[in-house]
């Protein structure tokens, strides 16, 4: 086995990683930022991610979901540009831009046509991807499918979903030598979210101080998934946007937490605390 290297991700760390706006951007250099998901009774998820991306600085957003999401995100979300097909669930996935980067999976479902969509889409799509939730699972029923993501893909699995993909694990340790395996095997980097989320990429384990039990509550994870996606499509690479992202996404809860109290935090607050967390990263 190769030496691990551990690093805590803490406010210095995520500086060396910060890019500022340039005062002479524009929100099309800023990035156009593309999520998949939702089906019926799960449009929730994807509305969070959405707007997480946009508050995570990107400049565009694009949601794509079944057609049952189409007036829920317009109106919850009017930022957000909806594209739709499949009645209560995906059943293709065909767009005719080019997002500079794609989180799929957000109440996703299982559905086998949207499997199938998504198995089609790993085979056209090379470029940054972040795969949470659903697409996680889809992925654990068909390992296989693990050959396709492109380099450098971020999978952002919860202990649940981390074992579906990569099967149970002894203690600690053993955890991270399966972690790193999994990561040179399918050359992708790990974000395995618990109460210290670590991020996983080569021989490098990034433990994460921010965030506290507020987070333990759900739609958690899809604002997450946004704030990656997000950051991947401002141009940041995919080890600083998993790094950054999970340390900005701990922040927000810290920084909510006086006036919302831990029970009364709910995961539609996240967005809204992402500009307050950026201040106390600058
Ligand atoms: P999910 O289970 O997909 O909704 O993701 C939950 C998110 O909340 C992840 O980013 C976790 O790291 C975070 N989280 C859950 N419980 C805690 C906790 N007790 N302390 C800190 N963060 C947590
Ligand atoms: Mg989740």
């Amino acid at each position: 086995t190769v030496e691990t290297n551990y690093f805590l991700t803490d406010s210095f760390e995520v500086y060396k990683r910060y890019i500022p706006i340039d005062p002479f951007t524009h929100k099309g250099k800023q990035g156009h930022a593309l999520i998949i998901g939702g089906s019926y009774g799960k449009i929730g998820a994807v509305c969070l991610a959405a707007k997480s991306a946009l508050k995570s600085g990107c400049g565009l957003i694009t949601a794509y979901l079944p057609k049952c999401g189409y007036v829920v995100i317009q109106s919850a979300f009017p930022e957000a540009m909806a594209i739709t097909n499949g009645e209560e669930h995906i059943t293709h996935i065909n767009f005719d831009f080019e997002p500079k980067a794609i989180g799929i999976g957000p109440g996703m479902g299982q559905h086998p046509e949207t499997q199938k969509a998504f198995h089609d889409f790993l085979i056209r799509y090379k470029h940054p991807l972040v795969i949470d939730a659903d697409g996680l699972n889809i992925l654990s029923y068909n390992k296989e499918w693990l050959e396709l993501l492109p380099v450098n893909t971020i999978l952002t699995p919860h202990p649940k979903e981390l074992e579906r993909l990569m099967g149970t694990w002894n203690d600690g340790f053993d955890k991270i030598e399966k972690m790193k395996t999994f990561c040179s095997k399918y050359h992708v980097i790990l974000v395995a979210k618990d109460a210290r989320t670590m991020v996983v990429y080569g021989n490098e384990v990034h433990v994460n101080t921010s965030g506290n039990a507020a987070l333990a509550t759900g739609g958690s994870g899809d604002t997450l998934t946004g704030i990656i996606t997000g950051l991947l499509a401002q141009g940041y690479t995919a080890a600083d946007a998993a790094v950054f992202g999970v340390y900005l996404h701990g922040l927000t809860a810290d920084i909510a937490l006086p006036q919302t109290g831990m029970q009364g935090f709910t995961a539609s607050m996240i967005p809204d605390y992402i500009g307050k967390a950026y201040h106390e990263i600058e």
